[in-house]
């Protein structure tokens, strides 16, 4: 197994005194910075817009543009889309990076898939929680912690793990535990729950939906049935919180029944072989490099499937089943 380090393993003093710029202010970046500043380190923030100069501002932090607040810094964590990451690096990142800096991600998608190539003679180093921003923030302030993956990619001043575990344990991560990877392996992590696990799980909801609708029952009721009492999601959050099978005790004894005899009737060879196709794609870079073709071009596919979504039958089943029972 990779290695895990936790709250133990970590000394958030390494960065005492030393300057950490978070860049963005947005669902990680708010909090990260808030976490990292209440860990007792020294935090500045770098943005561009007014709106969110102001809520930085507002937090109590000392707000700069970008390019200063990287000069400024000893450690520059970059906390805006991925999309961005590789010009706003160029053009304003990169000139405030001397040597022995260090420069944080919370995504290893621009280094794995070399969209980004940081100079030498600086540390490149990944804290990608496991959380999105609002439980960041949440589980650090309920002492709580959260997992996240590490990685060190490039080590210039030899201290890369050391300052990694300070920021993992400074935005609160090692109370939980943070597991050593590489930068394309949380990379490729995340781009396969994204484009195969979630799809093939919104693949199964679709057709369970239709095979209710076909059979003649109210599509509200499939909806509010399947998706919208919550309750799936509940038992989802269960299955994290207790284990897979452990849960299961939480459901009658008609329900494990039929869910264990009927389970192995869904087992099908050809998801796990589009499932590894899938994998393939990302790990060999050919879907980062149909992605940045697609942002080159102006995101023609992109607005077209968004237009698709509103035409999709599930957005109108979506909005009746929310009327009837006044959800949202
Ligand atoms: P957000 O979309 O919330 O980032 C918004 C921030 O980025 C704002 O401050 C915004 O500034 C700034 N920004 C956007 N475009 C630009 C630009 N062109 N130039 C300068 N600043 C810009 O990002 P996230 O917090 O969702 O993601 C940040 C990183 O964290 C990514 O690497 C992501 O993969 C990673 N991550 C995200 C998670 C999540 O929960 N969302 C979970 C784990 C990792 P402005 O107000 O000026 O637009």
């Amino acid at each position: 197994m990779a290695r895990v380090y936790y709250d133990n393993d970590a000394d958030v003093d390494f960065l005492k005194g030393k300057t950490v710029a978070v860049i963005g202010y947005g669902n990680q970046g708010r909090a990260q910075a808030l976490n990292l500043r209440d860990s007792g380190l020294k935090v500045i923030v770098g943005v561009r817009a007014d709106e969110t100069r102001e809520q930085a501002r507002a937090d109590g932090f000392a707000v700069f543009p970008i390019e200063e607040a990287a000069r400024k810094a000893r450690v520059v964590m970059f906390l805006i889309p991925d999309e961005v990451v590789p010009e706003v690096f160029r053009a304003q990142v990169l000139p405030g990076m001397s040597h022995g800096k260090c420069l944080c991600f919370a995504s290893g998608y621009n280094v794995a898939f070399k969209l980004l190539e940081p100079p030498k003679g600086i540390d490149v180093v990944l804290v990608a929680p496991r959380m999105i921003g609002a439980g960041v923030r949440q589980r650090y302030l309920e002492a709580k912690g959260f997992p996240s993956f590490i990685a060190v990619h490039q080590d210039a001043t030899g201290n890369g793990l050391k300052t990694t575990l300070a920021i993992a344990k400074g935005i609160g991560s090692t109370r939980r535990g943070v597991m050593l990877l590489t930068f394309a392996q949380e990379a490729e992590l995340d781009l396969f729950t994204e484009q195969a696990f979630g799809p093939a799980f919104g693949q199964v909801l679709l057709s369970a939906i239709q095979t209710l609708v076909d059979a003649g029952y109210p599509v509200e009721a499939a909806m509010v049935e399947l998706i919208l009492s919550g309750e799936f999601a509940y038992s989802m959050g269960k299955i994290a919180e207790m284990g897979f099978f452990p849960q299961m005790e939480l459901h009658s004894h008609t329900s494990q029944y039929g869910s264990m005899t009927r389970s192995v009737r869904f087992m099908d060879p050809k998801t796990s072989e589009t499932m590894r196709q899938v994998l393939q794609e990302i790990r060999s870079g050919a879907f980062a490099r149909e992605w940045d073709a697609e942002l080159k071009a102006g995101l023609p596919v992109f607005n077209q499937i968004r237009e698709m979504r509103n035409v999709h039958p599930i957005a109108e089943w979506d909005r009746k089943t929310r009327n009837a029972f006044r959800i949202g």
